[in-house]
């Protein structure tokens, strides 16, 4: 893997023939009662937590991935559907000099508001009107239709399952317990696309089994958690996460009881 560059709300590496760019979509803050211990309660310290006026940072993150077979939007961001400093996924496009018609499939790895909420414009409807599939998990499609917000979209949903190529080098991959169809995409077998397997890089890589409170299974979300952290140590993955530290593309490496990230950093020819 190649890093080809890193912008303010975008990045960019290569994976083979393919490019994966990270879209920032902006970041928030979240009630530090968010993190919970093996008893389900929120955690009482918080050591090395990435705090702004004592809440939790989080980033948003949406990406990209682009080769010969076409341009795979995967998550959409918040929009204006959330908090108010997100939605920035336009301006982050504008910046890695994507065009929302460039956009020829999207992907989702679950259905929270910080996910799939960029798909639709109040005034246009449809975001990327040259996708003519929007990939949605099985399990995650009654929720997906529930969404009113979605009505749109919903005329181009198609079910996805684990095991399914969504484009040529991109595969699914089941990462269930965070929500129930969450889904992983792995790019060009060496770089983990994983969505919300971590909420706050700053806790969790090293305390594994720390939870997060919107997490819908929380013992699945743990098992889950740590069955891909090892994998991704074990088999020299690359991850990227919507809630990774900025670039949101790193290596995982185990350290001590847990395991430490490292974001990409500098653009550079080196290939690893
Ligand atoms: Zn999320």
């Amino acid at each position: 893997m190649r890093v080809k560059r890193i912008g303010r709300l975008s990045a960019e590496v290569q994976v083979g023939d393919l490019t994966v760019i990270a879209l920032s979509d902006g970041q928030t803050v979240m009630p530090s009662t968010h993190l919970c211990g093996m008893d389900g309660a929120p955690l009482a310290d918080l050591p090395g937590a990435d705090l702004v006026d004592g809440q939790l940072r989080l980033q948003v993150t949406a990406f990209v991935v682009s080769g010969p077979e076409g341009c795979l939007l995967i998550d959409s961001g918040a929009a204006d559907a959330w908090h108010p400093s997100l939605g920035l996924l336009p301006q982050a496009m504008a910046e890695a000099g994507i065009a929302a018609d460039d956009i020829t499939v999207v992907a989702l790895t679950h259905t929270h508001v910080d996910h799939i909420s960029g798909l639709t414009r109040s005034d246009t409807g449809f975001a990327f009107p040259q996708a003519d599939r929007v990939f949605v998990p099985e399990a995650e499609m009654g929720l997906f239709r529930a969404e009113p917000r979605m009505a749109r979209v919903l005329p181009r949903a198609v079910m996805m399952q684990p095991g399914e190529g969504i484009m040529p080098g991109v595969v699914a991959i089941a990462a269930p317990g965070h929500e129930v169809g969450h889904t992983a995409f792995l790019v060009g077998g060496s770089l983990l696309i994983w969505g919300d397997i971590i909420h706050h890089p700053a806790i969790q890589f090293a305390r594994p089994a720390v939870t997060w409170s919107y997490d819908t299974d929380p013992a699945q979300a743990r098992a889950t958690r740590a069955s891909l952290l090892a994998r991704a140590a074990a088999e020299g993955w690359f991850v990227a996460g919507a809630h990774l530290a900025w670039p949101c593309i790193g290596q995982v490496s185990v350290a001590g009881d847990g395991y430490a990230f490292h974001p990409v950093n500098a653009p550079s020819t080196a290939v690893y």
